[in-house]
């Protein structure tokens, strides 16, 4: 609860997890969800489709500008260029350094115990790989030919890439371009705003989501796949509460305990999205009013870590490869799982975080280490649940990032990141005052008559 004593938004968004994931296995579980069905066609793929599909869609709206305003705000509060270069280069190297651990373990796990011995390898389900893109190409690939068109699409790098030239040049124009400044700062104010609006829908269209996800789940498969969902599941739960909360802890002394307990609300938009891309907004606004990551630093880290940091798929991929090819026979010895580690570490560089990419990141891997492609159709039922447990854990491994980086350049306010209060939404956040409404009215009026 708020202060005022009215319910935060987390709150609000936590019963609406609930109560989406409980009408979800009502359905799944009486099995009222069958083909041509009312609650098949008007209930699930009706109207929690459409909720739930607007409310991404929203989410998806509010990225590319708020990326562009928020970025090019951030380098010009960075102060120098220095600054900047060596934001990039620690959180490049943390988020590679966090892949490479998430897969080792998850390989190391399943390795250990392992899963997929004595499967019965016939799998229904059929999957073609994708190739893997050269690196020369990912790197070309950071340049855009054209900057509408690469938001057009959405290109994460390619808008981080432009976004940071705009405001070294933004930088190097000095006072002529202070009007630019105010204007790109105003904008990133208002598109934080709408990053609210959008957010006081979240616990209706979180149910929506959840509500269909939950209902559309073959949790028969799931008993099927026992084995390979419950070390999965473990191996991510050892990565975010063992090992990115002892990295957090290590390098940069703040308490694993807050930390989780404000990024819960974001983890639940990740897991009912399952999109870490669609859920910049919602990281974004976590790790700067929440945990007191300065925008100059989270501008950067957070729409970057959701392009190239994803611990979660990483650990799915390791998994995955050990079961599969234990259960195909194949024996990948140190040689091929050191490939894949690799593999899957260049893999998460180029791919965006999508709902599903971890599968076709997968199957690149597999090309490349000689596993069969086909076998991903095994592990395809139950993918849609773990889809949204990982993207859960990797929008966690960006903040985490994002706070150790900031805490290094002095960027980090830790009365912010202390303070259980700060940065909580209620429905006041939204109210527009009666007196601003006037205001505004009078200065469009007012130049209305000027014209
Ligand atoms: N859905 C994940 C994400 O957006 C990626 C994946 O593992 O498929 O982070």
């Amino acid at each position: 609860m708020a202060a005022s004593g009215k319910m935060t938004l987390t709150t609000k968004v936590l019963i609406g997890m609930a109560l989406g994931i409980a009408v979800g296995l009502f359905i799944n579980l009486l099995g009222l969800n069958g083909e041509g069905t009312f609650i098949n066609e008007y209930v699930v793929n009706g109207f929690f489709h459409i909720v739930g599909k607007m409310f991404v869609t929203g989410l998806k709206m509010l990225v590319v500008p708020l990326v562009f305003f928020s970025l090019i705000t951030g380098v010009l509060g960075i102060g120098d260029i220095g600054a900047l270069g060596k934001v990039g280069g620690k959180s490049f190297v943390l988020y590679m350094l966090t892949t490479a651990i998430a897969i080792a373990v998850g390989i190391g796990i399943a390795a250990t115990i392992g899963i997929g011995e004595g499967v019965n390898m016939t799998s229904t389900a059929s999957f073609t790989a994708k190739e893997a893109p050269a690196l020369s190409s990912v790197l070309i690939d950071i340049i855009p030919s054209n900057v509408i068109n690469a938001m057009a699409l959405g290109k994460m790098l390619q808008i981080i890439f432009f976004s940071i030239l705009v405001g070294i040049s933004i930088l190097m124009v000095g006072k002529k371009a202070e009007p630019v400044v105010e204007l790109i700062e105003i904008g990133n104010e208002i598109m934080m705003k709408m990053v609210n609006i959008v957010m006081a829908v979240a616990p209706y269209a979180v149910f929506a989501l959840l509500a269909k996800a939950i209902s559309n789940l073959g949790l028969g498969l799931l008993v099927d796949l026992a084995g390979y969902v419950i070390v999965l599941i473990s191996a991510l739960m050892i990565h975010l509460f063992v090992t990115l909360m002892s990295i957090l802890k290590l390098f940069s002394g703040m308490s694993p305990k807050i930390f989780l307990k404000k990024m819960r609300e974001t983890q639940i938009f990740a897991f009912s999205t399952s999109s870490s891309n669609a859920t910049i907004p919602v990281t974004l606004r976590a790790v700067t009013d929440r945990l007191g990551v300065n925008n100059s630093v989270a501008s950067f880290t957070v729409p970057f870590g959701a392009t190239i940091n994803m611990d979660g798929t990483a650990i799915m991929q390791g998994v995955a490869t050990v079961f599969i090819a234990n259960a195909y026979g194949v024996h990948l010895g140190i040689t091929g799982y050191l490939t894949v580690i690799l593999m899957s570490v260049l893999a998460s560089i180029g791919t965006a975080g999508v709902p599903g990419v971890g599968l076709i990141m997968l199957s690149m891997v597999f090309t490349q280490v000689g596993l069969p492609v086909e076998g991903i159709g095994l592990i395809l039922g139950v993918d849609r649940l773990l889809d949204m447990i990982r993207t859960a854990v990797n929008v966690s491994g960006d903040a985490a990032v994002s706070v150790i980086v900031a805490k290094s350049e002095g960027k980090l306010d830790k009365n912010i990141f202390n303070d259980p209060n700060a940065g909580i939404l209620t429905d006041d956040d939204l109210d527009i005052p009666d007196d601003v409404e006037r205001d505004i009215a009078r200065v469009v009026q007012e130049s209305k008559n000027k014209a």
